[in-house]
């Protein structure tokens, strides 16, 4: 396809950056205006609630989420993005990982290829001015992303798009622009309430509402303490993230909704990368970790955060050869990694044994 670089009048001017957005590699495309969110109310009422945790970055960034004209001045247009993340496969490994986070981080990823467009953008527009925001510039995403047309909100909370499912990321591009807005999604879960009957944390506590104190993510992510004791069992082999209330959505599973699916991503670098066994993240140092990990999004949960989450595995997989290795961290020099341990060898030391020590 041939890029013109010539200015052209609104409409044209909103279906060239369409095009190039998707012949950069997005899924999806759709513009809104750059105004407050509609959810902001929502947004304000989930951090009084106490949901987010220990996720202060989202009350101290409470003020730029609901107003884009903070993060640029002038802002008109949000041009949301969506990028499919979902592997054809996915990689055998001995726990589970979030499959957003297989490749490599998508933070990158979405940031050069908008950066792109807004570059093009100002090489036909020079007066134009643009931010991208991809979680570090704090948008409430998803809402931008459904006035654009890009999904309706999920029970689970997840964007869904009819077509497309819930595996993707979104990423924002505000322009003071003024640019033609698309209609916002239009769909819903009807009856269906399989995403929270599944979750095995009970982190949805109510249709839309997400306690995250409770979800897998923000424990195996965000949580930098122990994990509470009555999530640890639920918790089973997820080392990193969770993807159960995605996974149960008819919307992302192609048996039941043919064609209606998601659909595996085409883009190289979110491609599954070679990810090291339990037994490997059990036995890695801190600098083995930094470099296996090197621009991805595992990193996030630092060293401390995914051995912790191993320990945790080790003792709901039940494999007493884990025991040894275990076992080492029993007499570590962190508090937070002697207790997993010791919780772990709890779950790998057979009733027979433990009844044979307390005689
Ligand atoms: S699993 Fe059902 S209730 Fe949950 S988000 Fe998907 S369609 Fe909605």
């Amino acid at each position: 396809m041939a890029w013109t670089l010539v200015s052209k009048p609104q409409t044209a001017l909103t279906e060239w950056i369409k095009q190039y957005a998707r012949a950069l590699g997005f899924d999806l495309v759709g513009v809104a205006p750059a105004q407050s969110p509609p959810h902001a109310d929502s947004f304000l009422l989930w951090l009084a609630h106490g949901y987010a945790g220990t996720m202060d970055y989202l009350e101290r960034t409470a003020h730029l989420r609901i107003n884009p004209a903070e993060l640029l001045p002038d802002a008109r247009s949000a041009v949301v993005v969506g990028l499919n993340y979902t592997p054809a496969e996915l990689p055998e490994t001995d726990y589970r990982i979030a499959r957003y986070a297989l490749g490599d981080d998508y933070h990158t990823v979405i940031r050069e290829k908008l950066e792109t467009l807004l570059g093009t953008i100002q090489s036909i527009e020079p007066s134009a001015h643009g931010r991208v925001c991809v979680d570090s510039a704090p948008v409430l995403e998803r809402d931008l992303a459904m006035l654009a047309g890009l999904g309706w909100y999920g029970k689970n909370t997840c964007l869904i798009n009819t077509r497309r499912g819930s595996y993707f990321f979104i990423g924002v591009l505000l322009l003071t622009l003024e640019l033609e807005y698309d209609s916002p999604a239009q769909g819903g879960c009807g009856t269906c309430r399989l995403c929270l009957d599944a979750c095995p944390t009970g982190a949805l506590v109510e249709p839309y509402q997400l306690d995250a104190r409770k979800c897998i993510s923000y424990l195996t992510i965000e949580l930098r303490d122990a994990i509470p004791q009555p999530y640890r069992e639920p918790i089973g082999e997820w080392l990193f993230g969770c993807d159960i209330c995605q996974e149960v959505c008819p919307f992302n599973r192609p048996r039941d909704y043919q064609p209606l699916r998601a659909r595996p991503t085409h883009e190289p670098r979110l491609q599954p990368r070679p990810l090291p066994q339990l037994t490997e993240i059990l036995q890695m140092s801190e600098s083995e970790f930094a470099e296996r990990f090197r621009g991805s999004a595992v990193k996030r949960a630092k060293w401390r955060g995914l051995v912790r989450n191993a320990l945790i595995v080790a003792g709901n997989k039940h494999d007493p050869t884990l025991r040894p290795l275990v076992e080492r961290f029993l007499h570590h020099e962190d508090a937070l990694l002697r207790e997993a341990a010791a919780w772990a060898l709890e779950k790998l030391t057979p009733a027979t044994e433990v009844k044979q020590h307390n005689q």
